[in-house]
C-alpha cells in the first residue's frame, strides 16, 4: 500500500479516537447532573418541613406570650381582693377569675399539643437532615469520580494530540490539506474503507474496476459520491482451522 496512504489511514484512526475521547469528556456534566437530583429533593424536603417547624414554633411562643398575659391578669385581679367588701362583689370576683383561670387550662393544653407536634417535627428533621447529608456525600463523591475521569481522559486527549502533532509532520502537505477539508466537512470522517464494492463512508457502490485498482494498487482513490478517501483491507481470517500443532517427537 502506497506510504502516504498507509499514513492517512492512521491519521484518520487517531482523530477518530480524539474525537470519541472528546464526545465522552462532553458527557460528564451531563452524568454529574443526575445525582444532582436526588440531592436537590432532599434539601428542598428538609427546607419545607423545617418551615413547618418554624411555624410551630412561632405559635407556641404566641401561646407563651398570652399564657403569661392571662397569667398576668389573673394576678392583678387576686392583688385586688383586699379590697372586696361584700359577698356579692367577692362572689363577682371569683367568678371573673374563674374565667381567666379557664383560659389559663385551655392554652396550657394549646401548648401542649404544639409541644408534642414540634417534637414529632424534630425526629423527622433530624432524619431528613441525615437524607441530605448523605445526598451530598453521594453528590461530592460521583463529583470527584467524574473529575478523576475527566483528568484521565484529558490526559489521554493530550497524548492522542502531540502524538498527532508529530505524526502530521509526515503526511504530504497538500493531501493533509485535502484531509483536513474532508474531515471537517464529512463529520470527522475522511479516510475509509471499502469492502464488497461499497464505500462504507456512505454506503454507495463503487464501480468494479475501480474496486479492483484500490484493492490491487494500494493507491489513494477517493469515492465518486461522498469523496472520502478509500482503502482496502484484507477482513481477519476466519478462525475456522486453528494451526495444528506439529507433533512432538
Ligand atoms: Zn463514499
Amino acid at each position: 500500500m502506497d506510504e502516504q496512504l498507509k499514513l492517512l489511514i492512521e491519521l484518520q484512526e487517531l482523530d477518530t479516537a480524539i474525537l470519541s475521547i472528546a464526545d465522552e469528556i462532553d458527557v460528564l456534566p451531563r452524568r454529574l447532573s443526575q445525582f444532582e437530583v436526588p440531592l436537590r429533593e432532599a434539601r428542598k424536603s428538609f427546607e419545607s418541613i423545617k418551615k413547618k417547624a418554624e411555624v410551630l414554633n412561632r405559635k407556641k411562643h404566641d401561646k407563651d406570650l398570652e399564657l403569661d398575659e392571662v397569667q398576668d391578669k389573673i394576678d392583678k385581679l387576686k392583688a385586688r381582693s383586699s379590697d372586696i367588701k361584700t359577698n356579692k362583689e367577692y362572689e363577682a370576683h371569683r367568678k371573673e377569675i374563674g374565667v381567666f383561670e379557664n383560659n389559663i387550662y385551655k392554652i396550657e393544653d394549646e401548648i401542649l399539643a404544639l409541644m408534642e407536634e414540634i417534637e414529632a417535627f424534630t425526629a423527622q428533621i433530624q432524619k431528613e437532615e441525615e437524607t441530605v447529608r448523605k445526598a451530598e456525600e453521594d453528590f461530592k463523591k460521583q463529583e470527584k469520580l467524574i473529575q478523576e475521569e475527566k483528568t484521565r481522559l484529558t490526559a489521554e486527549i493530550d497524548m492522542y494530540k502531540a502524538k498527532r502533532n508529530d505524526f502530521v509532520t509526515r503526511v504530504n502537505k497538500e493531501l493533509y490539506d485535502q484531509y483536513m477539508k474532508k474531515f471537517d466537512r464529512l463529520g470527522g470522517l475522511a479516510v475509509v474503507q471499502v469492502r464488497n464494492e461499497i464505500c462504507l463512508g456512505c454506503n454507495t457502490n463503487i464501480p468494479p474496476q475501480l474496486y479492483n485498482d484500490i484493492k490491487e494498487t494500494g493507491k489513494t482513490y477517493t469515492c465518486y459520491y461522498c469523496k472520502r478517501f478509500l482503502y482496502y483491507k484484507e477482513p481477519p481470517p476466519a478462525d475456522e482451522n486453528p494451526p495444528s500443532t506439529p507433533p512432538s517427537s
